[in-house]
């Protein structure tokens, strides 16, 4: 048999001047770089490429970093700059026109960008210490998609902005090629998460980067067309999680009409009541939400709002209450999980007056929960009868009479959270598979069905 040559890995020498912090930085760099399959030297020489992490604290340290990226430049040529002197790019590019690229401090993903362009690397599976997808803990038919970290807001409830800071997002050329490379990999589904999604790029001014020959901007509305056409070529869905109903979200509508994004939403509204939506400091708790949820029904028919509620929030009345549960009856929301409050430590609605006591809250919930059950036992009801898309995530074992059975879920039904489609006569069928299925009965949140033709 004709054995294969492996091609050598490009190698990237780094340079690492600073304090510790500097040299975690560089740590980092490398390891980024290690599973994607770079081989490393701490010397120019024999370098295919050369990142210098510079220090610019002291006169002394800019000396010594300019005198590195001096030799670097003489010994090989190809160097890619980084670190706190970066932020003084201009000047540096004036002494050294030649240099790739100069990226700032704890830009990682810059640097790794840079290192990919300047000297792109095949993935070989038989090398590589990790798939070119990245690794995994969901099936390999379903993968979440960060889009961002942190968040602006500062809801009373909640400490994650204290714990992870405000939102910074990726930019959109890296989330839409790791989006490529999870369908290429077989992803079928693509879950959209961050904590505020429709916030996505604000924070960097809706940054355009260049993506398949074309600039792209950071964007929410241009991030949801880019994923669904990417999906498109994959027959893959793309599902939209934690989104704030700012009226931009309005515009993607048309795209979910389309068939390019999901016909759903995932939106915490977390109450209904003015008065709670504001002691709770919610994002966007101003807009007319249930005409919009109307609106977005008549934009796009098959539309699911999945949501998540809190009960007996500090003040929260029965007349706020009984508010969120006619609201719920109106709007009609086809998933809904709810949480009873819970102080958490550091949050500032621990401060306000008037906590529900936990007999309460307890009974507001049983309420809460009897109300939304109705709410989806009709809804499913009006699914028996329909063919409907079904992704397959589980396929069964044989029964005694040799007969197999499969779990998936609809387009309405996210994976951990929403309902299941239990189908029988499911041989043959295979995890990730979309299929057509036929709905025969319904129960709560879950349908039961048989692929299209074998009922
Ligand atoms: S609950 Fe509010 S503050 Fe917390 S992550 Fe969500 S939007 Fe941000």
């Amino acid at each position: 048999m004709k054995q294969k040559t492996l091609e050598k890995q490009p190698v990237v020498g780094m340079i690492s001047l600073g304090c510790p912090k500097a040299l975690v930085d560089s740590e980092r760099i490398l390891t980024k770089l290690r599973s994607d399959g770079y081989d490393f030297t701490d010397t120019c020489e024999g370098a295919d490429i050369v990142i210098v992490n510079t220090c610019g604290f002291l006169d002394s340290a800019k000396e010594e970093s300019l005198s590195a990226i001096g030799d670097a430049m003489d010994q090989n040529g190809r160097v890619i700059v980084t670190g706190c002197m970066g932020a003084e790019g201009e000047a540096i590019r004036k002494k050294f026109p030649k240099i790739l690229a100069i990226t700032g401090p704890q830009q990682y993903e810059a640097v790794i960008d840079a290192v990919r362009e300047a000297h792109p690397i095949t993935h070989n599976p038989y090398v590589h210490l990790v798939p070119e997808q990245g690794l995994k803990l969901t099936p390999k038919h379903y993968a979440y998609l960060k889009i961002s970290e942190g968040c602006n807001n500062r809801c009373s409830f909640c400490i994650i902005p204290s714990l992870r800071g405000d939102l910074v997002s990726r930019p959109i050329h890296r989330v839409l090629h790791e989006a490529e490379q999870l369908f290429k990999s077989g992803t079928k589904e693509l879950l959209v998460i961050s904590q505020d999604t429709s916030a996505y790029g604000l924070d960097i001014k809706y940054a355009s980067s260049p993506w398949k020959g074309r600039d792209v901007r950071a964007k929410f509305y241009d991030l949801c067309q880019e994923l669904g056409a990417l999906a498109k070529t994959y027959g893959a869905w793309v599902r939209l999680h934690y989104v704030y109903p700012y009226p931009h979200v309005d515009d993607v509508l048309p795209l979910m009409a389309e068939g390019l994004i999901l016909p759903y939403l995932d939106i915490p509204f977390q109450h209904a009541s003015p008065q709670i939506l504001k002691a709770m400091r919610r994002p966007a708790h101003q807009e007319k939400t249930l005409d919009r949820i109307h609106k977005w029904r008549e934009m796009c028919p098959d539309f699911t709002l999945r949501s998540t509620f809190i009960v007996g929030f500090p003040g929260e009345t029965e007349e706020d209450f009984e508010f969120l549960l006619s609201w719920l009856r109106e709007a009609k929301i086809d998933r809904a999980g709810a949480f009873k409050y819970e102080a958490v430590n550091g949050a500032k609605a621990n401060e306000l007056e008037n906590h529900v006591p936990e007999d309460e809250k307890q009974e507001r919930w049983e309420r809460f929960m009897s109300v939304q059950t109705d709410i989806a036992g009709e809804k499913a009801e009006t699914k028996i009868g329909q063919t409907i898309d079904v992704l397959i995530d589980e396929i069964g074992e044989p029964d005694e009479d040799g007969s197999i059975g499969a779990d998936g879920r609809s387009k309405a039904d996210a994976p951990e959270i929403d309902g299941t489609v239990f189908l029988r006569n499911a041989d043959g069928l295979n995890s990730g598979d979309i299929v057509k299925v036929l709905i025969e009965d319904a129960e709560d949140y879950d349908l039961y069905g048989v692929p299209a033709g074998r009922a």
